[in-house]
């Protein structure tokens, strides 16, 4: 194939969506690899340590690579097919060897050490020195810095904890595969929605029962959170949601899937390469590059929370204990000594004490939220708060399915500021699963634009939700509506950048615990009530949302907020305590440590078989290692900022516009080209403080 030709590497402003083939991938990565290669060698061998000749071309290096690998990974997500999965799995190894290349170079590491200690310095604006200081701390977290044996001790530990962290994410799949509950019964599916005996049907005839039907089985469990969440809630049977639970909570803890060795290893390692890099413990690694301060500033969070939630979550299982005992006809159960709540009856009991108290469901709100509706409220709030315009430019740029849109925003006098696709419906075949925002182009300087001056933002905001049927229009569940808010906060973040240098522009650059802020900033504004009840309005009758719905609506989001709140701090406070001085030689075991925090955390005691740890993929294989916090730290920091609305008033126009400015200005403008604590300081003038998340979840007094 002529490369010239290969619409991958396309010069033109936005990518060829139209054209790019899964035979174009290979071709186009392999020649911008080995271009990127030969720039990058020549920046290492003639490389001055200034801002020119050595951010800019690596800026340069960063973005090419970015923006191609970009769209491959984009259509694996978005329209995947076997040979692009294919292909992508090939080639992947090749983007993540030239990374480590990069993060690795010592003579680009001692060019920027010496740009930090060089007559240049003073002269560069304080986001470009920020630039730089974080390129020198990545790097020596990549450890570029260690010499001789450490330097080669450290890149065994890397290798060694990447291969354990699949093999520990390998096992918790395998066990959730390896169990499995045909019911055959009629009698044992009692309760359960017609949803969940669809999907239970469908796995049965996956796993070698051809006649398997929804109305007559047989059904299938399993431990995948499609399947077992909606048993857990919904079935009846006590002594099937007991069985499921404890292979729930065992799961790869024993056999041929025991992640057990594996967490020791692990936090081993960690806690090895931790003191390479001069940590005293992981913790301290992993916090050196978040906005909290450090292990006693998420101590302090976590103890906060947990004052103001632990006896409100006492009283939620007393109100549930006595709501099971006056129902008690609603479950069915063959044991009569035990009837003491139970870890396998919460959330069944919790599902029923719902229904009770808030009798409407989902199905029910649909009508009230078309998407196109749904559209316009968001961007007319966008309007509202940020000065922004946004436009259907549909036709403009090629799209990767017909039911992709394209908007442009404008901010005053009409100046173009960004742009974004909106891919919005489910399409199981291609696309996966989940909602998610991504950057297709990021603002920058250095690629500028004959009409704006720099290049603008482009972002891809990508959902999940219902798609249209039968010629209505895709009607939301409100919980696909706040997804939408909140992918829509993201892109915000990454499109109202101000800052022209591509590696602290929108997201880019902001500490891993403050990146949800102006996500679960937007959701905030589906709870308030002029926004709700102008945006929702139903798709036949043009009647808007009835007010009781609102009601209903705010009333269920604080239900069992002391018991959300203390479950999340039961992760919270294992994950830290685990990373934190635990010493995985001692006699003190992960699920004792686990099994201690839970009694001042957990209404329940946890049962002495409980093995959770063993299938906690966020620590033990995600990106999360003494980072689960910053779940609770952003969504503090986005309430808190919230409040700064209530305080200066909802209700009045003028002041949301004021305090929706500054909003853009600093947490939307600023990205990471200040520390996450200025930027939020700017915006509140003052440090986050946790009282509006308690206020908002019902668990202030
Ligand atoms: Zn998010």
């Amino acid at each position: 194939m002529n490369n010239i030709a290969n619409p991958l590497l396309h010069e033109s402003r936005a990518p060829r969506f139209d054209a790019i083939r899964p035979e174009h991938v290979e071709p186009g990565i392999k020649e911008l690899l080995s271009q990127l290669g030969n720039n990058f060698e020549q920046l290492e061998s003639d490389g001055k340590p200034t801002w020119r000749e050595l951010i800019d071309p690596l800026e340069r290096i960063d973005d090419e690579l970015g923006y191609r690998w970009g769209i491959v990974s984009h259509l694996t997500s978005v329209s995947s097919n076997d040979a692009l999965r294919e292909v992508y799995e090939r080639v992947e190894p090749d983007l993540v060897r030239f990374s480590m290349r990069i993060a690795q170079s010592r003579p680009v590491y001692d060019l920027m050490c010496a740009l930090r200690d060089g007559s240049e310095w003073r002269r560069l604006d304080a986001s470009q020195q920020r630039i730089v200081t974080l390129l020198i701390r990545d790097a020596k977290l990549a450890g570029v810095g260690l010499d001789g044996h450490e330097r080669e001790r450290f890149g065994k530990i890397q290798t060694e904890l990447a291969e354990l962290s699949t093999r520990f994410s390998n096992n918790v799949l395998d066990a959730t595969k390896a169990f499995g509950m045909t019911l055959r019964d009629r009698s044992e599916v009692d309760g359960l929605p017609t949803s969940a005996l669809q999907l239970a049907a469908q796995a049965a005839r996956l796993s070698g029962e051809p006649t398997a039907t929804t109305e007559s089985g047989p059904w299938h469990i399993t431990l995948d959170h499609p399947s077992f969440g909606p048993f857990m809630q919904h079935s009846r049977r006590r002594e099937l949601r007991e069985r499921l639970y404890r292979a729930y909570i065992a799961r790869a803890s024993s056999g041929e899937f025991d992640n057990t060795p594996l967490i020791t290893q692990i936090l081993k390692l960690r806690q090895e390469m931790a003191r390479l890099l001069e940590y005293p413990n992981y913790a301290d690694l992993s916090l050196a590059t978040k906005m909290a301060s450090g292990v006693q500033a998420v101590a302090t969070l976590h103890e906060k929370l947990r004052v103001a939630s632990f006896d409100r979550a006492h009283r939620e299982f007393q109100e549930l204990k006595e709501f099971s005992r006056t129902h008690a006809e609603l479950q069915i159960a063959t044991d009569t000594e035990t009837m003491e709540l139970q870890h396998w009856d919460v959330s069944f009991w919790a599902e029923r004490l719902r229904e009770d108290r808030y009798d409407f469901s989902e199905e029910e709100l649909r009508p009230y939220f078309p998407l196109p509706r749904v559209l316009e409220g968001l961007f007319a709030l966008a309007e509202r708060l940020f000065e922004v315009k946004i436009c259907s430019a549909d036709g403009e740029v090629p799209v990767w399915h017909e039911d992709v849109r394209f908007f442009r925003i404008t901010g005053e006098d009409e100046i173009p500021l960004a742009a974004f696709y909106l891919d919005p419906y489910s399409r199981p075949q291609e696309k996966r699963g989940g909602a998610w925002m991504d950057e297709c182009t990021g603002r920058s300087r250095l690629f500028s634009d004959a009409i704006t001056g720099q290049r603008l933002p482009v972002a891809y905001l990508v959902c999940n939700q219902s798609p249209p049927v039968d010629g209505q229009p895709s009607l939301m569940r409100f919980r696909e509506v706040e997804t939408l808010f909140h992918e829509f906060g993201h892109g915000l973040q990454h499109m109202l950048t101000s800052v022209d240098y591509g590696f602290a522009a929108g997201i880019n650059g902001v500490e891993h615990d403050a990146i949800e802020l102006p996500s679960q900033f937007m959701e905030n504004w589906c709870y308030h009530r002029d926004t709700l009840l102008a945006m929702g309005c139903h798709y036949e009758t043009n009647e808007s949302l009835p007010t009781t719905f609102y009601d209903k609506i705010c009333a269920a989001r604080t239900f069992r907020a002391g018991e959300q709140m203390v479950r999340q701090l039961l992760f919270g406070l294992t994950d830290m305590m685990l990373h934190d001085g635990y010493d995985p030689d001692g006699d003190v075991t992960p699920f004792d440590i686990q099994r201690a925090v839970a009694e001042t955390t957990s209404t329940l005691p946890l049962l002495a078989d409980d093995r959770f740890l063993c299938s906690f993929s966020h620590i033990f294989a995600g990106g999360y290692a003494a980072g689960y916090y910053a779940y609770k730290w952003a969504e503090v920091l986005s309430a808190d900022a919230f409040a700064m609305f209530e305080e200066t008033g909802l209700e009045d126009p003028e002041a949301v516009a004021t305090v929706g400015r500054r909003f853009r200005d600093t947490v939307l403008a600023m990205g990471g080209s200040q520390p996450a604590m200025d930027v939020f300081m700017a915006f509140r003038g003052r440090e986050p403080d946790p009282a509006p998340l308690l206020r908002h979840s019902g668990l202030a007094d």
